[in-house]
């Protein structure tokens, strides 16, 4: 009998091999969060065990270090192909937020929107991690990316409702909200004029409760950072450290946490409360998504 993980999970599944069959640069966006390591986990199975596209990780250089050191693990252990992008002119030129320099907005557009499209573009160095080594060191490939796979949800916040399975952006990684195509009854459009660099969104139907459920089947490893340390709190959202906290809360095991949000506790409560440049961006991140940000 199939349940509505199962049916979440086949059509994962079947967007991350179209986007296989169909993109030939193709990359995995992994924020370390809950929602993109499913996708990991997913097309994990997609593939049988082998990831055959690069995860591409945004390092602000302000993350949560236990966040750092999870993704480094999971690479090893996983024989992940990681490659990891940073503005470094901007962070040694300390034009941040944490450095007081800029707003939020700002920083996030510097440290994230711009450092993603010049990584995945290949203007910028990028890191590799190199499996013999166990370290990260320069990639000789500058070859561009123009099939992007993110965890985006449509239930996460107001912009993200607006996006497609797979949506086209420009060759600047812009976004056209006007002008998306249409998906109906499944009917995915893949056939895009060469050169189109395209968003890939296989978690558009899952919801934070649906996430969590699967994480609990599939016993899929997560960051400690989500779950109450003793102390009456924990991250619901993660992000830079500067910007994030935490939501009150006593779940110390995945599922507390189902039990929490099937309470309703949360109904009220955006998911990304605790992240503070949602806020300054009028609560929806809508600027900073139609510039490409993630
Ligand atoms: S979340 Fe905060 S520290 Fe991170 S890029 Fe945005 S403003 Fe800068």
């Amino acid at each position: 009998m199939t349940d509505h993980l199962d049916r979440l999970e086949a059509q994962s599944v079947y967007i991350l091999r179209e986007a296989y069959a169909s993109f030939r640069s193709l990359c995995m966006l992994w924020s370390i969060g809950k929602d993109s390591t499913v996708m990991l986990w997913l097309a994990r199975k997609a593939f049988y065990g082998h990831v055959p596209f690069p995860l591409v990780h945004i390092d602000t250089s302000y993350k949560i270090p236990e966040m750092i050191q999870y993704r480094d693990r999971l690479t090893a252990e996983w024989r992940l192909n990681m490659i990891v992008g940073q503005n470094r002119e901007a962070l040694a030129a300390k034009q941040t937020f944490p450095d007081g320099a800029i707003d939020r907005i700002n920083c996030c557009r510097l440290l994230k929107t711009e450092a993603l499209k010049n990584t995945l573009s290949g203007a910028w160095p990028r890191q590799r991690f190199n499996h013999d080594l166990g370290a990260y060191e320069p990639d000789p490939n500058p070859e561009p990316f123009t099939g992007v796979i993110a965890g985006v949800r449509a239930d996460e916040e107001g912009s993200r409702s607006k996006e497609r399975y797979f949506s086209p952006r420009t060759v600047r990684s812009q976004w056209n909200v006007g002008d998306q195509p249409p998906e109906f009854w499944n009917q995915f459009n893949t056939d895009f004029p060469p050169g189109t660099h395209v968003r890939i969104h296989p978690l558009l139907d899952w919801t934070e409760l649906n996430v969590w459920e699967y994480i609990e089947r599939e016993r899929i490893p997560t960051v400690s950072l989500y779950y109450d340390q003793g102390e009456g709190q924990r991250y619901r959202s993660l992000g830079c450290g500067p910007c994030t906290l935490p939501v009150a809360s006593d779940a110390q095991t995945v599922s507390e946490i189902i039990v929490e949000l099937r309470s309703g506790r949360y109904a009220n409560v955006a998911e990304r409360s605790g992240r503070a440049q949602d806020k300054d961006d009028g609560g929806g991140l809508e600027t900073l998504r139609r510039e490409g940000y993630m």
